[in-house]
């Protein structure tokens, strides 16, 4: 990859006046908000409801396979360790009840447009399951040929044929985890995962002609420093991956009880955290990386990057997409379905899992229905974070509103990036600048009508925003 004129400046001094507890918006209302007045009835209710339309979207699949074979400390997943394979086919077993529930329900002319299996570690899977569930989800969805579908692999416990099956049942993303390559830190987060292991896994996807490779990374694990984080950021410039997610470590030992293995002591503080973040930031975007948003960045040639490019960008609880408007059924415990009326989310526990399925029930723990204000806001806060930008006349033609006057407040809360210089406000529309987009948590929130009611919560139920 060569230069590219997106190269990003980061201003230490914006990220540090704006890094404080806030949400990540991968749905609004935040999952904090999920009750349990609403649960399997009104999602199965739901469910029906919105399959009788004609022009019901697109699906997109995720299934959750929550099993690992060692615990990463800073691991924020939910997560079975498990040394059973028993406890594995047990749980496909009802993936495979659930799946049947649900198929049944939903309007056969509906194609999928992406799966994605998560975890967990779907690899902890055999070959032989992975073929079995791939082929079972085959039979009861009806797939687009062009569907994305991937996988989250740990290169670690990776037998010889997995790339291969995954490969010849079709899933053409994969998306490795490697967090940092230096070694005090991956035995202080107890993930040891030697450099040499994770080109080869790179280089074989290679061969096998994945269309997409992504590595994903973690900064502001204990003992990272700048210096240490920019030797592992050089090296995956090297391996070259097409997207790259570096995500924000969020120490929450409160809710991820784990956590508290990790030495407080050897985390980077705050000044640091920042300084490690503005680093990667202008080291990948000089390297030829386009900033997607959030943690995220991508080839200019890869298709996040040119819906980018296109204002089509499109967000869900698996992170960017470009499948704008499909409708998320998720799968596994603590899955959480994504449809355009209401969120839902699976029991957290396989003995409920299997309890519900079991009566031949949808295994809904919580979830919540959008009311119109609900829908509006999500809108304009999916604008900001994917497209850096919100026009007016489209929200206010949607839903029949005046933009101004119904935001009037919003907009008074915005005066302050405006002083900064992180975003415009036109007659027509809202435009965040280049600097805006690393703080668009923080102006995402301003358009957040639940915000003060969390902040009054004795508990932070939210990670910092940077
Ligand atoms: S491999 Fe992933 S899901 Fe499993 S413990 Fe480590 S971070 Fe968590």
């Amino acid at each position: 990859m060569g230069k590219t004129t997106e190269k990003f400046e980061v201003d230490l001094e914006i990220l540090k006046k704006y890094d404080r507890p806030g949400p990540r918006y991968t749905s609004y209302p935040t999952a904090p908000h999920f009750h349990r007045g609403f649960g399997p009835r009104e999602f199965y209710q739901e469910i029906v409801a919105s399959n009788q339309w004609s022009d019901a979207p697109d699906l997109s699949l995720y299934f959750h396979l929550p099993f690992c074979r060692t615990l990463c400390y800073y691991c924020g997943c939910n997560v079975v360790i498990t040394h059973n394979p028993h406890r594995i086919a047990e749980y496909l077993e009802y993936v495979k009840k659930e799946i049947r529930l649900i198929s049944r329900l939903l309007n056969p002319s509906r194609k999928v447009v992406q799966l994605h299996w998560g975890g967990g570690t779907p690899t902890y899977l055999s070959p032989k399951q992975i073929r079995d569930l791939f082929l079972f989800i085959n039979d009861h969805f009806n797939f687009a040929p062009d569907a994305e579908i991937s996988i989250e692999i740990d290169p670690r416990g990776l037998e010889k044929d997995h790339l291969p099956t995954l490969h010849r049942l079709g899933f053409n993303r994969v998306s490795f985890g490697v967090q940092d390559f230096h070694p005090r830190v991956q035995k202080a987060v107890n993930r040891i995962q030697p450099e040499t292991l994770t080109r080869e896994v790179v280089r074989r996807s290679r061969e096998l002609g994945f269309d997409s490779i992504n590595i994903d990374l973690i900064y502001g694990l204990p003992y990272q420093t700048v210096a240490s984080y920019r030797e592992t950021i050089d090296k995956i410039i090297d391996i070259s991956p097409d997207r790259l997610a570096v995500f924000n470590y969020a120490h929450v030992p409160w809710l991820k009880k784990h956590q508290r293995v990790i030495p407080e002591a050897a985390l980077p503080g705050a000044v640091e955290k920042l300084a490690i973040l503005k680093m990667v930031i202008e080291r990948l975007t000089d390297n030829g990386y386009v900033y997607i948003g959030m943690d995220h960045f991508a080839k200019p040639e890869d298709e996040l990057a040119q819906a980018l490019r296109d204002h089509t960008l499109y967000r869900n609880f698996q992170g960017y997409t470009t499948r704008a408007g499909a409708e998320v059924y998720a799968l596994g415990i603590t899955a959480i379905s994504q449809l355009n009326r209401v969120y839902a989310q699976n029991v957290k526990t396989t003995r409920e899992y299997y309890q519900l399925l079991d009566n031949g029930n949808i295994p809904t723990l919580v979830g919540y229905r959008l009311n119109k204000d609900d829908q509006i806001r999500r809108y304009v806060i999916t604008e900001l974070m994917c497209n850096s930008r919100v026009i007016k006349a489209e929200v206010e033609q949607r839903f029949g509103i005046d933009f101004d006057s119904y935001f009037r407040e919003s907009l008074q809360q915005l005066e302050e990036f405006i002083q900064d210089g992180l975003l415009s406000l036109l007659p027509e529309r809202i435009q965040i600048h280049q600097a805006g987009r690393l703080v668009i948590r923080n102006i995402a929130m301003a358009f957040d009508r639940y915000l003060k009611e969390d902040q009054r919560k004795t508990q932070p139920l939210y990670s910092r925003t940077v």
